[in-house]
C-alpha cells in the first residue's frame, strides 16, 4: 500500500499549499483594502487643502499652517502606502527594480522588464 501513502502525502501537502495560498491571498486583500482606504483619505485632504487654500486666498493672507498640517499628513500617508506595497511584494515574493520600478521574482538576476543586474 505505498501508493496509497503517497497519495496521502501529495494530498495534505496540496492541501497545505491550498491553505497557505489562500491565507495569503487573503492578507493581500486586507493589505489592498487599507491602500483603498488610505487614498481616500488623501483625496479627502486635497479637497479640504483647496478648501483652506480658497479661505486663505478670500482673506488676502498667506496660507494658513493647517494647510501645511494637511499636507504633512498627506505626506505621512503616501509614506504608509509605500509600506504596505513593501508588505504585498514580500507576500508575493517579489521585489522591485530599482532602476524601473517594475516588480521582479525574488530569485530574478536581472529585471525582466530593463535588464538591469538585480543582485
Ligand atoms: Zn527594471
Amino acid at each position: 500500500m505505498e501508493w496509497f501513502e503517497k497519495v496521502k502525502t501529495t494530498v495534505s501537502k496540496t492541501a497545505k499549499l491550498t491553505k497557505e495560498k489562500s491565507g495569503e491571498l487573503y492578507e493581500i486583500t486586507r493589505l489592498s483594502f487599507a491602500i483603498n482606504d488610505l487614498e481616500t483619505k488623501i483625496d479627502k485632504l486635497f479637497k479640504n487643502i483647496g478648501m483652506l487654500a480658497y479661505r486663505d486666498f478670500e482673506n488676502g493672507g498667506e496660507f494658513s499652517e493647517d494647510i501645511d498640517m494637511l499636507l504633512r499628513d498627506i505626506d505621512a500617508k503616501y509614506e504608509e502606502i509605500s509600506g504596505i506595497k513593501e508588505q504585498i511584494n514580500q507576500i508575493k515574493n517579489v521585489s522591485l527594480c530599482p532602476e524601473c520600478g517594475k516588480t521582479n521574482p525574488n530569485d530574478a538576476n536581472f529585471c525582466l522588464s530593463c535588464g538591469k543586474k538585480l543582485k
